[in-house]
């Protein structure tokens, strides 16, 4: 192996983290179960693992209006624009309280989640992980579910606006159902959906059954896989070989993973029991599938969890899967 050879090698194995005050700042206040605290307990825990030498840490940068407008409606921009002035009252219907702020915490998340794409497509990383993002219940005209702005609709899109990557795999293992995205692509026969998740009849948004496989042309192209309260990781190991079929038949070129902590045993606001080896199970396969079908190109995001605990545990092992590789 020449020199090249080993620069290449060593750029290749990069792996971005994204952490920062900006991100930390997405949080909402009086005791909301998605508090500020979140980033800090995975960092801790991080530093504590010594992952932070494993990584290249990256700023949090806030996305721009054109950048928001690439998946989002123009008025629900500027709905959360007036909020974040205000400062009081509801963006949705009573789950995502307004503060004074959470415009640009908002425009944090999606706009890490953008700079992390550029420097993969740009050859600097091949993956990223970033705690404080995958906001799964934003839809196009509207925040839902703690989630202001969809960032992975944001990675989506500029992929194949900008990049003209079309077939994207999207990955999730948070305990609720990604109904933010999986709605938004029903339709669209080249984004590869595949959402493990508690049984929409016992949890919020609801959504999720195993007969919404895509609409039109699309139909196939996605996979929902609901899990009765309780299931552990027996049963997450068991669906997870159809995950993996699932997405090898598409052969995406790009995947993302939405790797909420909130499926772990003892989450307050829901009813699986995982353990963390679950979600280093899907990282490593995922990773695995990245570099068979997509270059290496994967980009983790940290979803919901609501014990800080576990929420820790969970994304460390993440972290440490990516970097092993
Ligand atoms: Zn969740």
């Amino acid at each position: 192996m020449d020199a090249a050879d080993c620069e290449k090698k060593r750029m290749k194995s990069e792996v971005l983290l994204f952490v920062g005050e900006a991100l930390g700042n997405y949080g909402f206040p009086d005791g909301h179960p998605f508090s500020v605290d979140r980033q800090g307990a995975f960092w801790n825990e991080a530093l504590t693992q010594g992952l932070d030498k494993r990584v290249t840490l990256a700023a949090p940068r806030l996305a721009s209006r054109e950048e928001l407008l690439r998946f989002h409606d123009e008025k629900h921009v500027d709905w959360v624009e007036m909020r974040s002035r205000v400062g009081s009252g509801y963006l949705d219907y009573g789950d995502t309280p307004a503060f004074r702020g959470v415009l640009e915490a908002a425009s944090a998340v999606t706009g890490s989640a953008l700079e992390g794409l550029h420097r993969i497509m740009a050859g600097e990383a091949q993956r990223t992980f970033q705690p404080i993002g995958g906001m799964h219940h934003a839809r196009r005209g509207r925040a839902a579910g703690f989630c202001v702005f969809n960032d992975l609709g944001g990675v989506i899109d500029t992929l194949r606006t900008q990049y003209g990557i079309r077939r994207v795999a999207y990955v999730d293992i948070d305990v609720h159902h990604g109904d933010g995205v999986f709605y938004s692509y029903e339709s669209d026969a080249d984004l590869v959906f595949a959402d493990l998740h508690e049984d929409g009849r016992f949890l919020y948004p609801g959504t999720g059954f195993a007969e919404e496989t895509g609409t039109g042309g699309a139909e196939g192209t996605k996979l929902n896989i609901p899990l009765a309260p309780g299931a552990g990781d027996k049963e997450f190991f068991a669906a997870w070989e159809r995950v993996l079929s699932h997405l090898r038949r598409y052969q995406p070129e790009f995947v993302l993973l939405q790797a909420g902590a909130d499926s772990l045993a003892g989450d307050p606001l829901a009813h699986l029991a995982l353990s963390p080896a679950a979600h280093a199970h899907a990282t490593k396969t995922l990773v695995g599938l990245a570099e068979e079908t997509a270059r290496g190109r994967l980009m983790v995001f940290g979803g919901g969890g609501y014990d800080l605990g576990n929420l820790a545990s969970a994304w460390t092992q993440v972290l440490t899967e990516l970097v092993r590789s």
